[in-house]
């Protein structure tokens, strides 16, 4: 009898341990962007549309995830969804450039075979997250841009659409915006020198870069980025997301990263390779690689967050900005989802 209870008090308990362990793996994390996002500017609406949103694609993702499908395929169909919805700034909802077009970059990695894909300045694929994944898996190549990606990616038997499908009043109303507040800003301070030799002024344009880094069950790391860029951003820019090393890496042995922010200085500091790095060569955690390298960005002057996902399932979710959209859901289904400080 004795021994009855003892086996049933360890069974419990063993149960407990593993219930709890799974509730702290994590097994994906996504962001929607980092930028001046404070409570007072947003509407009840508006903020229960992004959680709605980011809810869902978690969902997507941890669908895939559950069914036994690789993390490329949850960071792909998480993306997917992200992409679709206008209220970020990656897909439907992509940025303006000053000539008034939508240039497109993403990028995907895989952590296990460290192969990686990217696209950058693409103006009529649909799903640019796709895009990348097809350069990745399709071709001989990493990263391919401009008309060329979008021909790869028609070739790909990817959804083409009309570049005016990206067209939504509200980013073309922040363009106009922003070439507004650039001219008077010029005229008032001569320009921020730095920023103006960057070919942006004001950098603040940026709300709603989309990522993602998944975990599957065989023990597989993913990251995705797919991003319009910065609104107002010149002819030809391309930002940190399609750059493998700098917006976006993966690596089994270390972690999968996604950045959002300002683009430059995240390219310049080669932020989510200098987090593997870390992790790799010095041993620290996730948490602790992330936030060095972000503290760097930040000392430059740059601004922004990053999602980070290891293969133990710990995760980094550090923003030197007001605020970051970003989500993550345990192996066990629950999910999270937070935007401000
Ligand atoms: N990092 C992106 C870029 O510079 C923008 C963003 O994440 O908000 O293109």
């Amino acid at each position: 009898m004795k021994s009855l209870k003892l086996f049933a008090i360890l069974f419990f308990s063993l149960l407990t341990l593993n219930i709890s362990a799974q509730q702290k793996k994590y097994v994906m994390v996504i962001h929607g962007g980092a930028g001046t996002i404070l409570k007072k500017n947003m509407t009840p609406e508006k903020e229960a549309a992004y959680i709605a949103v980011l809810t869902q694609a978690l969902k997507a993702g941890y669908a895939q995830i559950q069914s036994g499908k690789s993390s490329l395929d949850a960071v792909e169909a998480t993306i997917h969804i992200l992409e679709n919805d206008p209220h970020f700034n990656a897909g439907k909802g992509a940025v303006f450039t000053h000539d008034g077009r939508n240039e497109l970059d993403a990028a995907i990695m895989d952590g296990k075979t460290l192969m990686a894909g990217s696209v950058a300045g693409v103006t009529t694929v649909k799903n640019p997250i796709s895009a990348a994944r097809a350069v990745m898996e399709k071709s001989e190549h990493v990263m391919m841009v401009g008309s060329g990606a979008d021909q790869f990616a028609k070739e790909a038997g990817l959804e083409i659409v009309d570049p005016k499908y990206f067209w939504t009043k509200e980013r073309w109303d922040g363009l106009q915006r922003a070439i507004k507040e650039d001219s008077t800003k010029a005229v008032l301070d001569h320009g921020n020198k730095k920023s103006e030799l960057l070919g942006i002024k004001n950098h603040d344009y940026k709300f709603g870069t989309v990522g993602c880094v998944a975990l599957d069950k065989a023990g597989n790391l993913a990251a995705g980025t797919s991003t319009g860029g910065m609104t107002n951003k010149k002819y030809g820019r391309v930002g940190d997301a399609p750059i493998i090393g700098s917006g976006t890496y993966c690596n089994n042995e270390t972690a999968g990263v996604s950045c959002t922010g300002w683009g430059e200085f995240y390219i310049r500091n080669v932020v989510a390779k200098t987090i593997s790095d870390l992790m790799e060569y010095k041993g620290l955690s996730v948490n602790e690689a992330s936030k060095i390298a972000l503290d760097k960005v930040g000392k430059m002057g740059g601004d922004g967050g990053l999602i980070a996902l290891d293969k133990k399932g710990n995760v980094a979710m550090p923003f030197n900005t007001e605020g970051m959209y970003r989500g993550t859901i345990t192996a066990d289904g629950k999910i999270e989802v937070s935007i401000y400080k």
